[in-house]
């Protein structure tokens, strides 16, 4: 259903930015947005914009959710972290392009949710936890790429140390406005790079966690 939208959505925003990849191309081709948004939403699923999917949580527009995955240079061998499931939509493009997909939750219902509508499009690779995606998912690290798709104020040290060597995480830095950031691990320590501004909701940390500022 809606291919054809997909289809001008990839031709119109995706491919125009840049993206080539066929792999990532076919996965946005292929995963149906309008399954991931709240009904009265489902017009708009494949126009370039974010939606809200309650809670006061956004779903990114599709040329971020792509831009981001393609940073990502997922291999179908790849074990994947998400933070920040919100509908399941990045979860979905993952799942299309790499092994495993882990993907953390603090919002319980969202999580629920997510993990209905992955499951009803059967994605069987895809496991979702509700938690505070600060502290990773240590017991299936290390990974080898790492997505966060709410802000954290700094880069979560739990992440870093969850890469495996080669791995890459990419995740929005900062407050108000916030740097996209795209780090990996090498042999010997950590590489940044500066990616964009963007603006994404802010990682939230459970009632009660020490402010510990950077590590
Ligand atoms: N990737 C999502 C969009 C995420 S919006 C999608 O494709 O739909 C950001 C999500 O991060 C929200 O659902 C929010 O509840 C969640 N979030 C915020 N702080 C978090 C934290 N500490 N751990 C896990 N999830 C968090």
């Amino acid at each position: 259903m809606r291919d054809l939208e997909r289809a001008r959505m990839v031709d119109q925003y995706i491919i125009p930015r840049g993206m080539n990849d066929p792999a990532l191309l076919a996965a946005m081709r292929h995963v149906p947005r309008h399954r991931f948004v709240p009904g009265k939403y489902s017009l708009f699923a494949y126009v370039d914009g974010p939606l809200p999917i309650g809670y006061g949580q956004t779903i990114s527009q599709p040329s971020l959710v792509a831009e981001m995955t393609a940073h990502l240079q997922l291999r179908k061998t790849d074990k994947v972290l998400e933070v920040g499931t919100g509908s399941g939509y990045q979860a979905a493009v993952l799942a299309e392009l790499a092994d495993q997909v882990f993907t953390v939750e603090i919002v319980e219902p969202l999580a629920r949710q997510a993990a209905h509508t992955l499951a009803e499009l059967g994605y069987r690779n895809v496991r979702v936890r509700v938690g505070d995606g600060y502290e990773g998912w240590p017991e299936e690290a290390p990974f080898d790429a790492i997505i966060v798709t709410a802000a954290p104020d700094h880069v979560p040290q739990p992440l870093l140390d969850q890469l495996a060597v080669g791995g890459r995480l990419i995740l929005p830095v900062g407050t108000y406005s916030q740097t996209l950031e795209l780090h990996r691990r090498t042999g010997t320590g950590y590489e940044r790079k500066t990616i964009m501004l963007v603006r994404f909701v802010p990682l939230v940390r459970p009632t009660g966690t020490k402010s510990e500022g950077r590590r």
